[in-house]
């Protein structure tokens, strides 16, 4: 059955550096070439932690060598970072695409995510983002009035906020591209978060979850599946323990239960197993997977990953 699929890329379908990022991307490429060539609808989704960090380093470097180079807020990085991953996504995807004899158009689209002024999460910012850096260089910064976390003995590093998000701004043109037969690459790094009032969209200084914001999108544009496409062929419980159990299905309630119990860890598989959560409660019959990106055609056909549904 032909289905219209949201796909979060992790930060292994990536790489890491110029050159890693390159290379990594083209056997992303070949795999999603491989699930179009199926005749399924696809919509590219993706983080961005190594690159906005790069990115954000960069800036920061020049400001202390060039007085008039500007300190860039998060939001801009973050859109850096959507043109930066979305080209050289989209290019090895057009050239995959054009390998195996398919003409479809490949498009990123800089978007924006809104996020809530009054998000709790903007009074306990608590994702680390840049470079470690050691005390005195902290304390500096700390002056002008930066937020900085000691993370796990590795030195102090920004925090900076990471609010739910509430709404894609362009999900309708991505609507739009996909029944036009197009494939969308969109909410690269979670998208870029933006707070509105009256007209007017402007930057916040966060980041948003690309799984959380990956549901988001999924709803909006009515997917039938999501799929978080990670380093684990499926989500275990006892998590690298002797008892370790591999899951192959997973319902919200059992889900809830191991929430509760801690089962997977803040910041890498707990937002992946809420978004998945999420999205399969919002309508019967949608579905989400998580699944390793070699495995996504297996996992779309039902033999492997960890499937969530009611
Ligand atoms: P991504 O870049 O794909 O978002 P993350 O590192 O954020 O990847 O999250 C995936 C990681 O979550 C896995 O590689 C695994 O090490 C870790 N993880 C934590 N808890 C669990 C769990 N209960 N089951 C499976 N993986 C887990
Ligand atoms: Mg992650």
């Amino acid at each position: 059955m032909k289905k219209r699929i949201v796909m979060a890329l992790g930060g292994n379908a990536l790489g890491s550096g110029l050159a890693g990022q390159m290379k990594a991307v083209q056997s992303t490429a070949q795999t999603i070439a491989a699930l179009v060539a199926e005749g399924h609808q696809l919509v590219i989704t993706h983080g961005n932690g190594p690159q906005v960090g790069m990115i954000h380093q960069a800036f920061e470097a020049a400001a202390t060598t060039y007085a008039h180079s500007p300190v860039l807020p998060m939001s801009v990085c973050v859109a850096l970072s959507q043109g930066y991953i979305g080209y050289d996504l989209q290019n090895a995807l057009r050239e995959a695409l054009l390998d195996a004899g398919i003409t479809k158009n490949v498009v990123s689209l800089i978007t924006q995510v809104r996020v809530e002024a009054q998000d709790p999460a903007f009074n306990h910012p608590d994702k680390p983002i840049g470079s470690f850096l050691p005390d005195e260089e902290a304390a500096k910064l700390r002056k002008t009035g930066v937020l900085l976390m000691e993370d796990a003995g590795r030195g102090w590093r920004r925090v900076v906020a990471s609010p739910k998000p509430q709404e894609i701004i362009e999900s309708q043109s991505v609507k739009t591209l996909l029944e036009a037969g197009q494939i969308v690459i969109t909410v690269g790094g979670g998208g870029i978060p933006v707070i509105a009032t009256d007209n007017r969209l402007h930057g916040a200084n966060a980041v948003v979850d690309k799984d959380w914001a990956s549901a988001v999108l999924a709803k909006e544009i009515d997917a039938d599946m999501l799929i978080i496409l990670t380093a684990v062929e499926k989500v275990a419980i006892n998590y690298n323990q002797p008892d370790e159990r591999w899951l192959d299905t997973l319902s919200p309630q059992q889900a809830r239960r191991y929430i509760a119990e801690h089962q997977f860890a803040p910041g890498s598989m707990l937002p992946k197993v809420e978004a998945a959560v999420s999205f399969a409660e919002s309508k019967p019959g949608r579905q989400a997977l998580i699944t390793l990106l070699s495995k996504a055609g297996e996992g779309i056909a039902g033999r492997t990953g960890t499937l969530i549904q009611q």
